[in-house]
This record gives structure tokens, C-alpha cells and sequence, in this order.
């Protein structure tokens, strides 16, 4: 991508509205504009973002063995009434009439349009195990929306919903579902841990919160410091044994980490003084198992091996992918602006010509602008005739994990100027040198 054939744009002003960093630099880096309270425009810079976290999750979902469907972000009243959350769900909900006075309204969750579908088609014990999942806009009234995409009205969320026939089955969902979410994150580049959470208006007993620690988090937590020795990595998973599956959730659970919603001061005063941590952190997921709450009120009935009616058994799981951005740039940023991990950078390149202009210069970028599309990597090239210094304060700003700078005194001696965002450590080498490097 060319920037002089590009739309990013950038904010010289620190937005005065903002009142977090990852919220300043996403309007700064010309991400997003605020549409209303709590609703956003995805700029393309910060569309391209998006994406990249959306892929990763859907990666992540269907090595899982989840299926990817798509419902609509409108639902009708009626299947909300079935389930008794209509009038329980309060005034985070969007309520619409249409035309002939229809009562509709704009999805917070779907826990009761996938029972519908589940219901609608499938009858035996024989299709289960099953896991479906979209990636869909959701609205929730929010009573405060701020910190940008943090706490938006309209989000994007990934929201998936297991169907089991016993409570067995449908708890190796769950412990799935968390050794995918841990799997997901670090793909990020973050580090969100399980906390002992509290189920709210979605029910349950069993459930699990995700959350990436920082200071500007809006929820208190309490931790064993020994849970963030524990990396996922790149361990193989058999995401169909649940032994294996019930293994990572013991490990990864086996540490006190708890929300205050469920925070017991007496059990957490049993761990030795040194270790007790009280932080804030970033909800980023959330997955919940409540057995056939849906089911049974909404008739998803399949018929088990004995031929008997049984309600399935369900869980759903959320990741909150917009909500991510900010979390990610909350936990990578210095005071020149972003610095987005390889995973989910928008470009992985940013290219500086030093002399727009010069034959020489311009031929070299062009050439480096090739070899590194061949190499499959993703450039930026800051072809404006700007000065050096805006340039590259424009790529900080932006946090490329590479910074590749071509000038024509380098280009005398056959080098150009490799820079890390993360480190900003630079070094001169061949121009195929930093294309090897970088690829
Ligand atoms: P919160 O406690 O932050 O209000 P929640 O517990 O109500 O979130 P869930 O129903 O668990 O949210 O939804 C799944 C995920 O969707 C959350 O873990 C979060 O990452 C994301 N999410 C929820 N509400 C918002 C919002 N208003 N803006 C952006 N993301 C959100
Ligand atoms: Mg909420
Ligand atoms: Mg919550
Ligand atoms: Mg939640």
C-alpha cells in the first residue's frame, strides 16, 4: 500500500475526549471517529486491524473443530419471551418496532436464536457433539460507553454455543473453549489469564473470565503472581481428548485468579503475602457453561440412545473482538505511539523513502516494495514528499514492527536502515539483508 494512495488520517492533537492511551492513539492513528456515544467508524487503518484479530479468531475457532455460521444482528422480541430474558434483560437492550408494530430488537448475545436453529433441525444425540459460532455485531445500551472501543455500544463479538448431550460432554466444551481462548490471545501477543468469575445475565454456575491486566482495566482482580509464569506456547492439543483438554484448564486454574465479583478475601489470604496481587484488568473473553437453561424452556431436545427426549446441554463462550484493539494497544504502546505484536499488525513493513523524488531513492524503494510483497509480508510505503521527521513519527505513531529507511547517502554504500519498533534498535544492511531479516 502507497500512502499517497492511502486514507490514514492522522491527528497531530492529542483528542482531548480521550481519556485512555489505547483510545488517544486509535483516534491519533486515524483508526476510528467516534460515530455517536459508543459507536464507531472503522477507518481503514483500524479496519485492517480488526480483520486480522476477526481471522485469528476464526483460525483459532475452527482448529477447535467450531463451526462458523452467521445470524443477523436484528432478532425478533418473541424468542426472548420464550426464554423469560425479554423484560429481564433491562435497558441495555435495543428495543425496535418496525412497520406493523412488531417488537424487535438489536442483539446483545444469542444464546436464543442459536437454541432456535439448533432446535429447528437437529433430532438425535447422533449429531452431537456440536459447536457453532459467528463473528456479529452486537449492541448493548451501555449506561457509561467510553475508553473507545473498549466500552462501545455496537461491538464485535465472537460468540459461540456448544450443544451436548450430557453435562460431561458439554463441560470438555468449556474446557475446549478455554484451551482455544488461551491458544487465540497469545496469537495476540497478550496475556489473558482465567479468572473464577460471576455468570450474570446469561446464567450458570461454571464460568471463566479472560483478562489482560492493566491499569485502565474496569475490573479489580486478585491473583497468585505464580499464574503468569504459565504460557500456553506452542504445545499440540487434541482438542477431541478430554483429558488433555481438562489438563490445561486444571493447570491453568490451579492458581488463585478471581474477579471481585467472586474475590473470597479468606481464601486468598492463604497465599503467601508475597505472591497476593490486587490489579485491574481487561475482560477480553468469557465462557460459561449452564447445562440446559435454554434448552429445556425452549424445547432443543434430541433423542438419546434409548430413544428418550433429552435437552441438550450448553454453554456459550464470548471473545470481544473489537474490544481487543484497545487491550492490545493498552498493553503495547511507549509515548511515540503503538507497537503492534507481529500477530495482528496492520502492515508488517513500513517503508520510508528519505527523498521522494530522487530517481535513485525512488527506483530502490520500488524494488524493496516488490521483493518484500514477493516475501509475502504486508508494506507500507511512505512515498509522500514529506519531511524525514514527520515520516517517521508517523510510523511510530502507527507501530509497524519494522521500519525499513532508504535515503540516497545509504544508497551509496548499497544499505538502507532497518529499524525495530519494539527495540528501536536500527542497523545499515543490504537491502536483501532486510528483506531476509524482516521475512
Ligand atoms: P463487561 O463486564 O465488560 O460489561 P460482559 O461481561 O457484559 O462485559 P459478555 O457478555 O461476557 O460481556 O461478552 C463477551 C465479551 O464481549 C466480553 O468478555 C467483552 O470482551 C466483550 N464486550 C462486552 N461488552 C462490551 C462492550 N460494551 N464493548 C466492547 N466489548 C464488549
Ligand atoms: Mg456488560
Ligand atoms: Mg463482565
Ligand atoms: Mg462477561
Amino acid at each position: 500500500m502507497r500512502l499517497s494512495r492511502y486514507f490514514l488520517p492522522v491527528l497531530k492533537e492529542t483528542p482531548a475526549e480521550a481519556q485512555i492511551v489505547s483510545h488517544r492513539l486509535m483516534l491519533r492513528a486515524g483508526m476510528i471517529k467516534q460515530a455517536s456515544a459508543g459507536i464507531y467508524s472503522w477507518l481503514p487503518l483500524g479496519f485492517r486491524t480488526l480483520k486480522k484479530i476477526e481471522t485469528i479468531v476464526h483460525e483459532e475457532q475452527q482448529r477447535a473443530g467450531h463451526i462458523p455460521l452467521l445470524m443477523p444482528t436484528l432478532q425478533s422480541a418473541e424468542l426472548w419471551q420464550e426464554s423469560g430474558r425479554y423484560d429481564a434483560y433491562g435497558p441495555e437492550m435495543l428495543r425496535i418496532r418496525d412497520r406493523h408494530d412488531r417488537d424487535m430488537l438489536f442483539g446483545p448475545t444469542n444464546e436464543e436464536m442459536i437454541t432456535d436453529i439448533f432446535r429447528s433441525y437437529v433430532r438425535s444425540y447422533k449429531d452431537l457433539p456440536m459447536t457453532l459460532y459467528h463473528i456479529q455485531w452486537k449492541f448493548r445500551d451501555e449506561v457509561r460507553p467510553r475508553f473507545g472501543v473498549m466500552r462501545g455500544r455496537e461491538f464485535l463479538m465472537k460468540d459461540g454455543y456448544n450443544f451436548d448431550l450430557t453435562k460431561e460432554d458439554a463441560l470438555h466444551a468449556y474446557n475446549r473453549h478455554l484451551v482455544s481462548y488461551l491458544r487465540t490471545y497469545e496469537r495476540m501477543g497478550l496475556q489473558a489469564i482465567p479468572m473464577r468469575a460471576d455468570s450474570g445475565p446469561i446464567g450458570g454456575d461454571d464460568t471463566h473470565e479472560f483478562l489482560v491486566l492493566a491499569e485502565t482495566g474496569e475490573s479489580e482482580v486478585f491473583y497468585d503472581s505464580e499464574i503468569t509464569d504459565l504460557k500456553f506456547g506452542d504445545r499440540e492439543i487434541d482438542y477431541d481428548s478430554h483429558e488433555q483438554c481438562r489438563g490445561v484448564l486444571e493447570e491453568f486454574t490451579s492458581r488463585y485468579a478471581r474477579t471481585d465479583e467472586t474475590h473470597d478475601e479468606a481464601i486468598f489470604n492463604e497465599i503467601p503475602e508475597e505472591r497476593r496481587r490486587v490489579a485491574r484488568g481487561i475482560e477480553v473473553g468469557q465462557i460459561f457453561y449452564f447445562g440446559t437453561k435454554y434448552s429445556e424452556p425452549m424445547g432443543a431436545v434430541v433423542q438419546g440412545p434409548d430413544g428418550k427426549q433429552i435437552p441438550v446441554h450448553m454453554g456459550s463462550h464470548g471473545i470481544g473482538v473489537s474490544r481487543l484493539l484497545g487491550a492490545i494497544i493498552e498493553a503495547n504502546h511507549d509515548d511515540k505511539g503503538i507497537i503492534w505484536p507481529e500477530g495482528v499488525t496492520p502492515f508488517h513493513v513500513g517503508l520510508v523513502n528519505l527523498k521522494t523524488g530522487d530517481e535513485e531513492a525512488d527506483a530502490a524503494c520500488e524494488k524493496l516494495y516488490d521483493a518484500l510483497d514477493a516475501a509475502g509480508l504486508e508494506v507500507l510505503y511512505d512515498d509522500r514528499d514529506e519531511r524525514a521527521g514527520a515520516k517517521f513519527a508517523g510510523m511510530d505513531l502507527i507501530g509497524l514492527p519494522w521500519r525499513i529507511t532508504v535515503g540516497p547517502r545509504g544508497l551509496k554504500n548499497g544499505v538502507v536502515e532497518l529499524t525495530s519498533r519494539r527495540t528501536g534498535e536500527s542497523e545499515e544492511l543490504p537491502p536483501e539483508a532486510a528483506v531476509a531479516k524482516v521475512a
